[in-house]
């Protein structure tokens, strides 16, 4: 977990972390090389969040640095909304 994610998860009362890692790792980040990886997993939380923002960000597959689209994955469908 990254720093953020860690704090986030002490100072949240379970059930909110477990709904912002649920939510987190239901949104991937998306490079134009075809690579794709949950928020969560980048480090990053997305919670209580709707659209399709993009975030500049270095690809770990293809190296580049590129604006990468973040969209929520259809087959995870996290129970817990929050
Ligand atoms: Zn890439």
């Amino acid at each position: 977990m990254s720093f953020i994610q860690k704090v986030l998860k002490s100072v949240l009362p379970q059930r909110w972390a477990e709904s912002m890692e649920a939510n987190s790792r239901a949104w991937m980040v998306r490079c134009s090389c075809g690579f794709a990886q949950s928020v969560w997993d980048r480090g990053g939380i997305r919670w209580k969040a709707a659209g399709q923002p993009r975030r500049y960000m270095q690809c770990p597959q293809c190296g580049q640095w590129s604006w990468h689209t973040v969209t929520r994955d259809p087959s995870v469908a996290p129970s817990d909304q929050g």
